[in-house]
């Protein structure tokens, strides 16, 4: 027989007194440990160690310290979602006969989650306008354990009075959950406000390229966090390396990313505004927004980076402009480096009624505008002329 090497056995890495400069990409599933004692010590936490991807990894662990910090917290929990950390989190703290009040804008699959899956479980919620805090207290029951929602409304920018919810949590011993996924640790520190649990959805603006899927959760009390943390596992809620690795770089270019489209997104406001083809902008930077005054106190003197508007007209015009404006994205997300449209009538909100989408104000003409980091002549040159076809017919 010819010779044959043992190529099932792994060649080590090689050594070097050099350190890499990047975090190194550890995509090992398993962990091998000296011998059981050593596996005990890492089981009772004596000793520092991985053991099995799904129960945690270092990637997930570097991409959770840097969200941390941005929070300003620690011990942050990275899931292979924004969708899985909700999921973690309510079906972490939550049992049968438990009911939680939710925000009646929040994104469109925590929504189904409280209003259609929960109840499978025996979970109850009731959906109140997060901008209105006697409309949330109305809502608590006896059973009422937790509070869920988000600062800024998808899509119609509204503000949260979240420093009366952030009352009425302590006042009543509820749990108060943020998603924080909109305006992010800059936009509103959630958590150091006073949140009990921070979600993110990590896939948007703190990764930033539209090329990775996680989530983050937050939790203040360890007996919390631990319920969180084995909900995860058990349901196998895991982040992959790679999307943690992806996301940590994205992660170094957060703080110029927000601030620049930011920045862009109340020029373009302003640009926009007086279009013949606009019959309407939302954005809160503007005198004329609902919650102008609150999110003046409350965003951190900026207004995000999300704007929204309505078009004289239906499909039509909602057509048009997209197909005149082919340099921009139209795609249902956000937070991404590049401006993307997103059109809710025909994507997050198609499943609501006619009548529905007309109590919120959407209409077919209804655009959200997640703002990006272009050069703004070009984005403001770009949008205008899409306006310009749109207003032609
Ligand atoms: C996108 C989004 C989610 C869900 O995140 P995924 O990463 O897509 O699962 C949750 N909440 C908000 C506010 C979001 O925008």
């Amino acid at each position: 027989m010819t010779y044959r090497p043992n190529l099932v056995r792994r060649t080590p890495f090689p050594d070097s007194v050099s350190r890499a400069v990047v975090t190194p990409l550890q995509p090992s599933v398993v962990y091998s440990s000296p011998d059981p004692d050593a596996l005990d010590d890492q089981y009772e936490g004596r000793a520092k160690g991985y053991t099995y991807g799904r129960e945690g990894h270092p990637n997930a662990d570097v991409l959770a310290q840097m969200i941390d910090r941005l929070e300003g917290g620690e011990g942050g929990i990275v899931t292979g979602s924004g969708m899985s950390a909700v999921t973690a989190t309510l079906l972490g703290l939550l049992s049968a006969g438990d009911h939680i009040v939710g925000g009646n804008q929040l994104y469109g699959r925590s929504l189904r989650m409280l209003t259609r899956d929960l109840p499978r479980w025996g979970i109850t919620a009731t959906l109140a306008d997060p901008t209105d805090v006697a409309a949330m207290e109305a809502a608590i029951t006896p059973d009422t354990r937790l509070l869920l929602v988000e600062v800024v409304s998808n899509p119609t920018l509204r503000i949260a009075d979240m420093a009366g919810i952030e009352r009425l949590a302590r006042e009543r011993g509820l749990i108060l959950v943020v998603d924080n996924t909109f305006t992010t640790p800059y936009g509103y520190p959630a958590f150091v406000k006073g949140a009990d649990v921070v979600i993110h959805s990590v896939t948007k603006l703190l990764a930033g390229h539209s090329d990775v899927t996680l989530g983050y959760i937050l939790a203040r009390d360890p007996a919390q966090r631990t319920a969180i943390y084995d909900t995860f596992v058990t349901l196998g809620l895991t982040p992959s390396p790679w999307d943690c690795w992806m996301a940590e770089r994205g992660l170094y270019s957060f703080d110029m990313r927000f601030e620049r489209a930011q920045t862009n997104a109340a020029a373009l406001a302003e640009a926009v505004a007086d279009h013949p083809a606009i019959a309407a902008v939302i954005y809160p930077g503007r005198a004329d927004h609902p919650d102008h005054a609150r999110a003046r106190t409350l965003l951190g003197g900026q207004f995000g980076n999300m704007l929204s508007f309505r078009l004289h007209g239906g499909r039509e015009a909602a057509n048009a402009l997209t197909r005149a404006a082919p340099q921009i994205a139209f795609a249902p997300t956000l937070g991404d480096i590049g401006t993307t449209l997103s059109h809710p009538a025909s994507s997050s909100h198609r499943g609501l009624t006619e009548e529905g989408r007309a109590e919120l104000g959407i209409t077919e003409g209804f655009f959200r505008v997640s703002v990006g980091c272009e050069p703004i002549d070009l984005l403001r040159s770009d949008i205008i002329r899409a306006l310009d076809a749109v207003a032609k017919g």
